[in-house]
């Protein structure tokens, strides 16, 4: 047992950690009550790898400690990347300001959690061992028959839990977030689980030109392996958006946007002489400008990084069929409204604002906007998408903590009558962000990236743009 364990750890620091050292900006925390001999290490520096767990402000884990029910959701929401953005739930115990109102609402609408009726949720109250079997069954999609011996047994048969000395569940026992932490990191990833084992059952392909496989499932675990595209992967589960592959020897977790039944989407628009999206005209804005500089860290004006990176994206569309305007091409001011105006009398097809965050100097990461009117309606629908592509490009280019897409009502968003989004690449009050916004090599990746997002946005709606990719890294 001691070995088996001693041989887990060197697996998973050579095959998983090891690269964690040098490049990526999310390295491993540690805990002073942690120590590499604690037998929750591996799961719980796994799970702290993906900001999926943190500590107290001295540095402890806490181990011991009881879980909450607004505890579980948030680990649970941030390793499924569910919207974490506090905000109103249907709970009346639950406000906005709870720091776990937006994992709740977003595990309670996917039915991953339950209140109690009445609009009750009891956020503080502590989670048993059975409870958190149910939770982690409907978080990763286990068939356990609805009862508390059935979660207990889905858990149990796939290595993830282990029962009590005295053969039982121990259903009623409290929950520590050591025991959450092992269980939650063990359902994410298999190695970590005891006799790990798992069926590689379906086959899919990388429709991406290049896709990296990471050690776990967010943008915050590094790159093991990279595939490219047509490679065959077999597929083991799902987490959130992410799927555990092996292809060959290469093994982890690939974003489940880029594998597909088939490696050419088929496109459903027939081929015409002259290309369909001639005659989509994308708007492009930079923010800010002249008088208005935006954000200002570290001596980098939010206005220059981010119209330097616009027009990085306009080179890239110009070497396309697609027509690309931009709201401002120089250093000057122009008013919201005006910008509005812009795309819409173009009858722009969609229109992208590039903006960079400003906030204390520890925030930091990537995160993009679109304006969510109160009626669904297809703007809304078709802003989420593009949202959501250029967001996913944006976070694979700089590897930064994906803040993840959101609504918001911000006048270009939300008066121009196309498809719109705005970008935030990173926070120019943190060191590490603004070393990337002020870098005109990372400057072109995040042009990459919304271009690359863009193109996935019209191959998501049928368009052929398949040649268009070879453009980037030309
Ligand atoms: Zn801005």
């Amino acid at each position: 047992m001691k070995k088996t364990k001693l041989l887990l750890s060197i697996v998973l620091m050579l095959g998983l950690w090891l690269p964690l050292g040098s490049a990526n900006v999310h390295a491993a925390t540690t805990f002073k009550d942690i120590s590499v001999n604690h037998r929750g290490y591996n799961e719980i520096m796994y799970l702290a790898t993906g900001s999926i767990v943190s500590g107290s402000l001295d540095g402890r884990f806490l181990p011991s400690n009881v879980v909450t029910r607004a505890q579980a959701a948030a680990m649970i929401g941030r390793a499924l990347e569910l919207n974490g953005e506090q905000r109103k739930t249907e709970f009346k115990d639950v406000g906005s300001g709870n720091f776990a109102s937006g994992y709740i609402q977003s595990a309670v609408d996917k039915k991953i959690l339950s209140g109690y009726g009445a609009g009750i949720f009891r956020p503080d109250a502590v989670v048993n061992r059975g409870e958190m079997a149910v939770m982690i069954s409907k978080a990763f999609g286990y068939e356990f028959g609805g009862s508390l011996s059935g979660a207990a047994n889905a858990l149990m048969s796939r290595g993830i839990a282990q029962g009590m000395s005295n053969g039982s569940f121990g259903a009623d026992y409290q929950l520590t977030r050591l025991d959450f932490s092992i269980f939650l990191a063990r359902a994410i990833n298999y190695k970590l689980r005891v006799n790990p084992s798992v069926l590689f059952q379906n086959e899919l392909f990388v429709t991406a030109n290049s896709l990296n496989v990471r050690s776990g499932p967010s943008a915050q675990y590094s790159n093991i392996a990279t595939l490219v595209k047509g490679e065959s992967v077999q597929t083991a589960y799902k987490v959130g958006n992410w799927i555990y592959i092996k292809s060959g020897s290469k093994e982890g977790f690939v974003h489940s946007s880029y594998v597909s039944t088939s490696v050419n989407t088929p496109s459903p628009t027939p081929p015409s002489q002259e290309s369909p999206l001639a005659s989509k005209t994308i708007v492009i804005d930079p923010g800010h400008g002249g008088k208005d500089s935006g954000a200002v860290g570290f001596g980098l004006y939010e206005k220059t990084a981010v119209l330097d990176t616009a027009l990085k994206v306009r080179d890239l569309l110009k070497q396309t069929p697609f027509d690309v305007q931009l709201t401002r091409d120089k250093d000057v001011f122009i008013e919201l409204p005006d910008r509005v105006a812009f795309a819409n009398k173009l009858n722009a097809d969609i229109f992208v604002s590039i903006h960079a965050n400003a906030a204390t100097s520890s925030a930091t990461g990537t995160e993009t906007y679109y304006y969510s009117a109160a009626a669904t309606n297809t703007r809304t629908t078709e802003s989420k998408k593009l949202a959501s592509a250029i967001q996913a490009r944006l976070v694979e280019a700089w590897n930064l903590r994906d803040r993840g897409v959101k609504n918001a009502g911000y006048i270009v968003i939300k008066q121009t009558e196309m498809p719109a989004v705005l970008a935030e690449l990173g926070f120019i009050t943190n060191a590490d962000d603004n070393a990337k916004l002020k870098s005109p090599a990372w400057r072109q990746k995040a042009a990459d990236a919304i271009y690359l997002g863009i193109l996935d946005y019209y191959k998501g709606n049928g368009y052929d743009v398949t040649k268009l990719y070879n453009i980037v890294n030309k």
